[in-house]
């Protein structure tokens, strides 16, 4: 059994992808070019909003961001501490630092009060500038942006979405990858939108920051003469076999692969709500599913369902089993435990299921019944 089943994907999309592939290579134009245009186009319709940028990988996108608006030495950039490293390690490559924020203990999305808790916390010490706040929307649920809005214009911060895992959710029909002032995604294989390698785009409905995006992806290059760069950038572009390949992906994703995840998350979570606690995707909210995440009682009860899960021969993951404040790259700055309880006790609790489009009902029912057992017993 697969943790996510992309070879069957490939399976159902072949046709169009190998199509997509050859076409690439007959054209020997291998990075950027007419397919990565028309797929910034699709995704930036899709998710509502003028401008997509695409680049190498996911981190890019948020460290070009980071880039544009000139974050740096002495500034702070506020973001979750249960994710991926790449939230926070962008700011920190940039000489910024990131302000660790816990979460919420049901969405698992960072924690409003505990978010303005921190920013107080920066302005009371005095050291750092206060410059955004990169919310991260985990395992496919997006954030609570409408009071993450609120408390960015209290402050005067920037928000940057990090829609890694988020592609393809919303709230109450607005897309994830629209919130903030721009919004990044990763086209790593296993993300819900995923390439055959690494990818990455940035959304905004700012014109002269995707000006500013095009030529920092670039080396910094003038949008009129490509020889004459007008600042620093990275070399950060999409290969356009991987937009050869993410075309008909994105098609699947939309036409059908997001109301299976949601049927399939469905099935998970009418067989296991009796017995662990099931994801709660607040009213309004749409997911994305980039993973199903379970919570047990304790750290035991996990370790010993995810081993039961593994004697059965079904893969499970723990999405994270460190806080970022616990990463030895942040020792340093000597973050106390105090400040995180609802991340430790996730890191102790979370177990991630099998997830993707072509799981079969009776494969969740398989994966349930170990689960159940393994709580009984
Ligand atoms: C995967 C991921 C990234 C980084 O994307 P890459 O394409 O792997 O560089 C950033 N943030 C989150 C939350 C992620 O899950």
């Amino acid at each position: 059994m697969q943790f996510r089943d992309l070879g069957e994907q490939y399976r159902r999309l072949k046709p169009e992808i190998d199509q997509g592939i050859r076409e690439v290579i007959e054209s020997s134009a291998f990075i950027l070019g007419g397919k990565v245009a028309e797929l910034e186009e699709k995704l930036a319709d899709y998710v509502e909003v003028k401008h997509c940028v695409s680049c190498a990988s996911g981190t890019d996108a948020l460290q070009l961001a980071l880039m544009a608006w000139g974050i740096g030495a002495n500034d702070a950039v506020f973001t979750s501490n249960f994710t991926y490293f790449a939230s926070a390690g962008t700011a920190s490559i940039l000489g910024a630092t990131p302000v660790l924020v816990d979460i919420d203990e049901r969405t698992f999305n960072i924690s409003p009060e505990a978010l303005e808790e921190q920013i107080q916390r920066v302005l009371a010490e005095g050291k750092l500038t206060p410059r955004a706040i990169v919310p991260v929307d985990l395992f496919g649920l997006p954030a609570d942006y409408p009071r993450i809005e609120a408390i960015a214009k209290k402050y005067g911060l920037r928000i940057l979405e990090d829609g890694a895992q988020g592609f393809g959710g919303s709230i109450y029909g607005k897309r994830a990858c629209s919130f903030g002032d721009a919004a990044t995604t990763s086209f790593f294989p296993a993300k819900p939108l995923g390439c055959y390698g690494d990818g990455g785009a940035i959304f905004t409905d700012d014109d002269e920051l995707d000006v500013l995006l095009r030529s920092l992806r670039a080396q910094g290059r003038s949008p009129e003469d490509k020889y004459d760069n007008r600042c620093i950038g990275i070399n950060s572009r999409l290969d356009t076999i991987q937009a050869g390949i993410l075309l008909p992906k994105f098609r699947a994703l939309v036409d059908y692969e997001l109301e299976a995840v949601n049927r399939i998350a469905g099935w998970y979570t009418e067989r296991l709500r009796d017995f662990v606690v099931t994801p709660l995707i607040p009213e309004g909210y749409y997911s994305s599913w980039a993973q199903y995440t379970i919570l047990l009682e304790n750290e035991e009860r996990r370790n010993t369902v995810q081993k039961r899960l593994k004697e059965a021969g079904i893969p499970s993951m723990i999405y994270y089993s460190r806080g970022m404040h616990q990463q030895t790259a942040y020792a340093d700055m000597r973050l106390p435990d105090e400040w995180y309880p609802n991340t430790l006790s996730a890191t102790h609790r979370v177990l991630s299921l099998p997830m993707h489009p072509y799981l079969e009902e009776d494969t969740v029912d398989r994966i349930c019944d170990v689960i159940r057992k393994a709580i009984m017993r």
